[in-house]
């Protein structure tokens, strides 16, 4: 069984990343969304609201976990005996970024491997963080985010 962990911050959820989750999850048996706690920066939603969110989001896929943890990538995935991590490419300006993260988890585990997916064109664009700008001066987010993503931010304001 071919398992694939999809990390990231997920703050929050956007049709972009439920995009790469769709193609991860025609490509392995299972995946895991896995929102990372991150000590450092502090989030616009909490863990648990974006776990919220992701469940509410993903309604058909069958193959898909949502999850969260602490501590590294790495170790979350060979806990749960997943050999590939799933990361996204939208521009070039991911990419070093990307790479460096990629061989740094390979340089810590060789057995686990990094898999870059994109997008559809139309959702390459969307970020977590332009999405929180747009939110935050009362603009439409209703075509970058899934409706439960929506529905819960503009309930909750700013
Ligand atoms: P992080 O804070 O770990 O960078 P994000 O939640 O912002 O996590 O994104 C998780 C992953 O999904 C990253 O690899 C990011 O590049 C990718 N990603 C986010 N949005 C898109 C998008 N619109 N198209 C392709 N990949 C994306």
């Amino acid at each position: 069984m071919k398992i694939a962990i999809y990390p990231g911050s997920f703050d929050p959820i956007t049709k972009g990343h439920l995009d790469i989750l769709k193609n991860a999850s025609q490509i392995f048996d299972k995946v895991i969304i896995a929102v990372a706690h991150n000590g450092e920066k502090k989030g616009f939603l909490t863990v648990d609201e974006r776990v919220m969110l992701i469940k509410q989001s993903i309604g058909d896929f069958d193959n898909v976990e949502v999850d969260s943890f602490t501590g590294l990538t790495i170790e979350y995935a060979k806990k749960h005996g997943a050999k590939v991590l799933i990361r996204g490419l939208r521009a070039v300006s991911d990419f070093e970024y990307e790479m460096q993260l990629s061989q740094t988890n390979s340089a810590l585990c060789e057995d686990i491997k990094t898999v870059f997916l994109t997008t559809k064109p139309k959702y390459n664009f969307i970020s977590s963080s332009t999405i929180k700008e747009i939110l935050n001066n009362d603009g439409d987010i209703s075509k970058f985010v899934p409706e439960p993503v929506f529905n819960y931010l503009t309930k909750k304001g700013k």
